[in-house]
């Protein structure tokens, strides 16, 4: 292309619209001109032939370049034809009109898109629609050009001819023509008239026209093509890299840039240098095994971002070309923290289910031999076995419940709310001091600060929540301390907190403590037994049978408040609804 333009740079004397040499000196250049367009002609019917082929290959001109050499194509062609005004139309097929778009001569370009017609009107429309040329001497009074937008350039003579895109084959071969639009030249110079031979001009040139549009328009696509993968690439959730047989880092998108906390700069540089050295190991094992042609590779990494422990699944595959060319290794990045999560919760859950029914079977089993095997206990020593082997049933029934309840909830089942009055004063007072008889270590205290009325609600469960809370308050407080019950009332709705000055939870812990098998797993608490289930079904039992609210706050190490808050007069129909 850069010939084509400095071809057409020879006859740049004739080039500034605004500087014309006089009509003699004008008529010889107009003569030289010529010929040198039969000259030009051949040359640039080879470099559309060269466009043609490249459009195949996707090999296409840089579009500044492009635009340029349109731009002054478009500016030869009004010299050349001594026209005062050149105007491109270009079909739109979604409305069905042919639209001036730039490069124009002599018009103004914001006046372009004023300069449209429906494509089966006027001349414009006819040019387009026969693909043949047309010529009009007194555009104000022919009937072909009524429906033009010609008045808005004042036009009074011209000629338009089609522009058309030509494919080729191998040899050159026009395999298919499609007609974009139409190529106007109006108003010839020195109130001269256009003639056949300006019409045949056109035409030629109107072929050069079309094939820089159509390598212009193939750019773009391949342009919005490419932007369009980059941007796919990029909004993807999975991290994706792409590392050069050499090691260096050739795509990286936001999702890979945020796992290993670097930014495009990366880019181009060796992936050791610029990942973090405590995964840059585990990386190089994952890739190298790829580079060597390993297949179906798939690890886990473990990444720490802000602080945060995340899994993340690398599977990596060597990237070849169609002729086998190695083109370097990709790697794709799967958050799976949370199915590790649950997997690493799954197994800890069956050991501590396990440990919770073996407990009490024990105990139950231990007391009935003892029982069984010797005669000699007095009555008092025999009750206090039976009540032994009584609440570890009891504790078993619990657990059994807790499992039950917890599939009953998954299953999208009700736990079937039975809607009383209660005198949750009352409750919490008895709860309180069951709780107390429970443990020596502990001062359980209640701190009512409210006159509080009767709810209504479900006994049984807002026993359930007041006895778990209190219950974990008790065991995640190994050292004792204070544990305080607080209630008040508040804009019609009931506020309970439990306070314990026990080992507290972590912040990222905390909202997930409710969440069904998850349990703080810190030294502290590796020798406090559960299951993970108990907040898991008090935030159930509080948010959908009784409308409410639960949260914790809590500081590690000095220790934890469990509150939550329910309606006092709560909506039987609704809650209803929801719990059915
Ligand atoms: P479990 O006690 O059976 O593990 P829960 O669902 O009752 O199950 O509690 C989940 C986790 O929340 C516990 O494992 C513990 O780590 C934490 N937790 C609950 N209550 C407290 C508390 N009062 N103080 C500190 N940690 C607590």
């Amino acid at each position: 292309m850069g010939d084509l333009s400095d071809m057409i740079g020879a006859t740049e004397s004739m080039s500034e619209p605004n500087e014309l040499p006089e009509s003699d000196e004008l008529l010889k250049q107009l003569e030289d001109a010529k010929n040198r367009i039969q000259e030009l002609e051949t040359r640039l019917s080879s470099e559309s032939r060269q466009h043609a082929r490249a459009e195949g290959q996707l090999e296409v001109t840089p579009i500044n370049e492009a635009d340029v050499t349109l731009r002054r194509l478009v500016q030869r062609i009004a010299m050349i034809l001594q026209a005062e005004k050149i105007a491109i139309m270009f079909y739109d097929r979604e409305r069905g009109e042919l639209i001036g778009i730039p490069p124009a001569y002599g018009i103004e370009e914001d006046r372009l898109s004023l300069f449209r017609v429906r494509a089966t009107q006027g001349v414009s429309g006819q040019v387009f629609r026969d693909s043949e040329p047309l010529i009009f001497h007194d555009a104000t009074n022919d009937p072909r050009t009524q429906k033009d937008p010609f008045s808005l350039l004042h036009v009074s003579n011209g000629i338009t001819v089609p522009l058309v895109i030509e494919k080729r084959d191998e040899e050159n071969r026009v395999i298919e023509r499609t007609t974009i639009g139409v190529l106007h030249a109006f108003n010839k110079r020195h109130g001269e008239d256009f003639n056949d031979e300006d019409v045949r001009l056109l035409e030629r040139m109107a072929r050069n026209v079309g094939s820089i549009i159509a390598n212009l328009q193939l750019y773009r696509e391949v342009v919005e093509e490419r932007e369009e993968l980059l941007q796919t690439f990029e909004s993807l959730a999975a991290g994706l890299m792409l590392v050069s047989p050499e090691g260096r880092i050739s795509q990286i998108n936001a999702s890979a840039r945020a796992i290993f906390g670097i930014d495009a700069e990366a880019l181009g540089k060796n992936y050791l240098d610029v990942i973090r050295d405590d995964n840059r190991d585990q990386l190089r094992e994952v890739l190298q095994s790829a580079m060597r042609g390993d297949e179906n590779i798939s690890q886990d990494i473990i990444v720490n971002i802000a602080n945060v422990e995340r899994h993340y699944q690398v599977q990596a595959a060597q990237v070849r070309s169609d002729e086998g060319k190695d083109l370097g290794v990709v790697a794709i990045f799967i958050d799976v923290t949370d199915i590790r999560m649950i997997d690493k919760m799954k197994s800890s859950f069956v050991a501590m289910a396990s440990h919770e029914l073996r407990t009490p079977l024990t105990a139950i089993k231990g007391f009935v031999s003892t029982l069984l095997m010797d005669d000699g206990f007095s009555n008092e020593e025999r009750r206090e076995f039976y009540m032994i082997i009584d609440q570890e049933c009891d504790r078993l029934t619990r657990l059994i419940n807790d499992l039950l309840n917890t599939s009953r909830i998954e299953a999208g089942e009700s736990l079937k709310p039975n809607y009383t009055r209660v005198d949750a004063k009352a409750l919490l007072e008895k709860v309180v001091l069951i709780q107390r008889q429970s443990t020596h270590k502990h001062q359980i205290k209640l701190d009512i600060r409210s006159e509080i009325p009767k709810i209504i609600g479900d006994e049984d469960k807002l026993d359930q929540i007041l006895t778990n809370l209190l219950n974990n308050a008790i065991k995640y407080s190994p050292n004792g301390g204070d544990i305080t019950v607080h209630a008040v009332v508040e804009d019609d709705h009931l506020l309970v907190g439990v306070e314990d000055q026990g080992l507290g939870i972590p912040k990222d812990h905390q909202a997930k403590v409710f969440d069904k098998f998850h349990r703080v797993n810190n030294e502290d608490n590796r020798r406090i037994y559960g299951t993970g289930l108990g907040l898991y079904l008090v935030k159930h039992l509080v948010e959908s049978v009784h409308m409410g609210k639960i949260w914790v706050e809590s500081e590690v190490g000095k220790g934890s408040t469990f509150l939550f808050r329910i309606p006092i007069e709560i909506d039987i129909e609704n809650a209803k609804a929801i719990n059915h």
